[in-house]
């Protein structure tokens, strides 16, 4: 009898007393990093810790996005690679190392779209589990574990409050606030992928935050994919609201025990009210940041998409903006190549780029997608016009960059220092309210504390500068 045909006991391996590992892999957005610190959090209440890399894990995780449609072919290509390390583990036996299988779970947008064909794709997936049953990682992983084979569950049953998320940063944390998005938008599979819009409440959202100032973080992300049209399902209140709710539930905490700002993530410029910009020029607490997409600079081209506002309207909404918040950051999102877009529209977007000036954006080359409208268009900018035009963009939008960047020189910006940075540890890393990163000499005592920095030089994505004063 070889050791193969042996019982494996504690005894005679010693490695069945480790704790079984995971590794996740995330694919596309903030929502989707956020999704996988939950599964972190669910994993580690299953008593798995985290594995270094795919090959030493019991189990994958593989947290995928649908927006464009490379993002599924990245998909396939991992779990091809994921299937090779299930062979050869199959083959051995097991290891010696690794007392139990390989199993390997499919999570996230594409997850919820496809469902069993990813199965039908690609046997060695043991699960799939859609953006709304997060919180079914444990029974359905019992399910595999028991011999059930392949299990899928896309149920449409929101549970925002899911044991604590497992976050590697200790600065910075993300809070989900809604799920879904009820806009449409002709080119966007997110409805389909997220459902429609379903919010968390007030109460719940406040909780979260003022425990993550208790453990130590400094700032929330409220996240979601239309955080403007954030409403409480308990009491009506709408998103200005919940800013308020929550700048007044900190103002009433020690310093020392608070989140120090709160930013949101995606705002859409038809829900950009009033009321919201009065709320980010009021509250110290609410970062001077937003990130606006506006998608296109061409009035015909918003209309097929759906966007529910003008270029005009845009322009107006940044003024009032600028005039209210001063040091706002501004950030977009832009499709360049969209069905029907002329170089006349692709013009007037390079125009909105430099009129308005982001200090940041991210552009791609529209991707027809399952399930939309746009679908019904041709798609008639060739391939080699889509990536002409976005690496044109690009360039204005460096050059945009570059100048905003040049305009802090000798300014001085309050930082909250959040790691090292990623040239030299002889330097740390942080963010402006505006969301700027700066760079600057100092050690690990300054992670997490806010410090005033004259910025003294400038790089293509960061500020550099020096710590004046003494840190918060
Ligand atoms: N909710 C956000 C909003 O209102 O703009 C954006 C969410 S979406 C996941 C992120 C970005 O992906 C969009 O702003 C858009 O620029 C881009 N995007 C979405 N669908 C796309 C497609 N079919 N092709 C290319 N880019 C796309
Ligand atoms: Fe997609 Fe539009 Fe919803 Fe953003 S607002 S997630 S782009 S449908």
């Amino acid at each position: 009898m070889n050791d193969l045909d042996s019982p494996r006991t504690s005894e005679t391996d010693p490695t069945l007393l480790r704790k079984p590992r995971y590794w996740i892999k995330t694919f596309g957005c903030q929502m989707n990093v956020h999704d996988s610190e939950i599964y972190a959090g669910l994993l580690s209440g299953m008593g798995y810790e985290a594995a270094e890399q795919a090959s030493d894990a019991d189990l994958v995780l593989v947290n995928t996005c649908s927006v464009r449609e490379r993002a599924e072919d990245k998909l396939f290509s991992q779990l091809g690679r994921l299937r090779q390390i299930k062979d050869v583990l199959s083959r051995e036996g097991g290891r010696a190392s690794k007392p139990r299988e390989l199993m390997v779970g499919v999570t996230g947008c594409i997850a919820q779209q496809r469902g069993e064909e990813i199965i039908d794709r690609q046997p060695s997936v043991d699960f799939v589990i859609g953006t709304r049953a997060i919180h079914s990682l444990e029974s359905v992983v019992g399910q595999v574990e028991a011999g059930l084979g392949p299990q899928v569950n896309i149920e449409d049953q929101v549970e925002f409050e899911t044991p604590d998320a497992y976050r590697t940063d200790r600065v910075r944390a993300f809070v989900t606030i809604m799920e879904g998005c009820n806009n449409y938008c002709s080119f966007c599979i997110v409805p389909s992928t997220r459902g429609l819009e379903v919010y968390r409440s007030a109460a719940a959202i406040a909780d979260e935050i003022r425990g993550l100032g208790l453990r130590g973080y400094r700032e929330a992300t409220l996240l979601g994919q239309n955080v403007n049209s954030w409403v409480d399902p308990d009491t009506g209140m709408d998103f200005p609201g919940l800013l308020a709710a929550i700048d007044d539930m900190l103002r009433a905490t020690p310093s020392a025990q608070r989140v120090a700002r709160v930013r949101f993530l995606t705002s859409h410029p038809k829900d950009l009210s009033p009321r919201l910009i009065e709320a980010m020029a009021e509250h110290r607490t609410v970062a001077n940041h937003i990130h606006l997409p506006v998608q296109s600079g061409s009035d015909r081209i918003l209309h097929q998409m759906n966007r529910h506002y003008t270029v005009d309207s845009y322009r107006r909404q940044v003024e009032t903006l600028r005039r209210r918040v001063p040091e706002v950051g501004l950030s977009t999102d832009i499709i360049v190549g969209f069905p029907g877009e002329t170089e006349t529209d692709f013009e007037c977007t390079l125009g909105l780029v430099r009129d308005v000036g982001y200090d940041a954006f991210y552009s791609f080359e529209y991707s027809p997608r399952p399930d939309t409208t746009a679908l019904k268009y041709e798609d008639d900018v060739s391939p080699e016009v889509k990536r002409a035009r976005l690496l044109e963009l690009q360039g204005v939008g460096r050059e945009v960059q570059q100048q905003h960047n040049a305009s802090w020189l000798g300014r001085r910006a309050e930082v909250l220092v959040d790691s090292f940075s990623k040239r030299t540890v002889d330097d740390v890393s942080g963010r402006t309210s505006s969301n700027h990163i700066v760079n600057m000499p100092g050690g690990q005592s300054l992670i997490g504390r806010l410090v005033d920095v004259d910025i003294t030089s400038y790089a293509a994505h960061s500020l550099y500068g020096r710590i004046v004063g003494d840190p918060r």
